[in-house]
C-alpha cells in the first residue's frame, strides 16, 4: 500500500487490514512515498518523519510491514517502478497493490499502466466521497482484461484524510482518535507540522 502518509491515519489502517483479511494476504507492506517534487501549495513533512509515523502506526500488527524503497529512491515515486521492484524481489508471489477509490484512477491511468498491471493486481478500497463505480468506466480506456485485475473492496467507511488532519493541526484542533496515539504523540513531540501553525 503506497501513500504519502502525511500523516498516516485510521483510514489507511482500516483499508489495509480489510484488504489483508478479504484477500487472505500474508502481509501488507506500507510504502511511504519519497519527497514529491511539487505538491503545489501542500506541506509534505520530511520523509523520515513520515516513515517513522508510519512505522509507529503499524508496529503492533504482526502482518504489517514498512518499506523504504520509495524514500531511498531518488526522483519521483512511481508506483510502476515500485511494483517492478517487488516483482523482481520475489517473482513467485501474487502481489497486490492497495489503493483507495480516489487514488486508483490516477494510478492506473497515469504511470505506465502496462507495467503496473503485469506486476500486480489492484485492490481499490471504498472511501467516503468517491465511487468505486468509476472503475468500470475505465474499460474503454484500459481494456476489460486490465479492469478485471482491479478488485473493488468495501471497507469500513472512515471519512478521514491527511489533508483534514493537517488542517486541524493548523487550527490547533484535536486529532485524537483520527490517528494512532503514538502518531499523535510523535507529531506533538517533534512539531512535525509546526510550520502550518499560525
Ligand atoms: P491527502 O489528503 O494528503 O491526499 P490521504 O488521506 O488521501 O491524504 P494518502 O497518503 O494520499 O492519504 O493516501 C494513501 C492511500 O490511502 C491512497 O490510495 C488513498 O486512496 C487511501 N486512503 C486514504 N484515506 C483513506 C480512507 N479514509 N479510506 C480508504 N482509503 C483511504
Ligand atoms: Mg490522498
Amino acid at each position: 500500500m503506497g501513500g504519502t502518509f502525511n500523516p498516516i491515519h485510521y483510514g489507511h489502517l482500516v483499508a489495509a487490514e480489510a484488504a489483508r483479511d478479504a484477500f487472505n494476504l500474508d502481509q501488507v507492506i506500507f510504502i511511504p512515498s519519497g519527497e514529491p517534487p511539487h505538491k503545489s501549495g501542500l506541506f509534505v513533512a520530511d520523509s523520515e518523519h513520515r516513515y517513522l509515523m508510519t512505522f509507529l502506526a503499524i508496529v503492533s500488527n504482526q502482518r504489517f510491514e514498512i518499506s523504504r524503497v520509495e524514500i531511498d529512491r531518488s526522483g519521483p515515486s512511481y508506483t510502476s517502478d515500485t511494483l517492478a521492484y517487488f516483482r523482481a524481489l520475489d517473482p513467485d508471489v501474487a502481489w497486490y497493490f492497495i489503493t483507495g477509490a480516489d487514488a486508483i484512477l490516477d494510478i492506473v491511468t497515469w504511470h505506465h499502466p502496462d507495467s503496473i498491471f503485469s506486476n500486480a493486481e489492484l485492490i481499490a478500497a471504498s472511501r467516503p466521497g468517491y465511487s468505486l463505480k468509476r472503475i468500470q468506466a475505465l474499460k474503454q480506456q484500459l481494456g476489460a482484461e486490465r479492469v478485471a485485475r482491479i478488485h473493488p473492496l468495501e471497507v469500513p467507511a472512515l471519512a478521514i484524510s491527511s489533508s483534514q488532519i493537517r488542517e486541524r493541526l493548523q487550527h490547533g484542533l484535536s486529532i485524537k482518535y483520527l490517528v494512532p496515539e503514538a502518531v499523535e504523540d510523535y507529531i506533538a513531540k517533534n512539531r512535525v507540522y509546526a510550520r502550518l501553525e499560525a
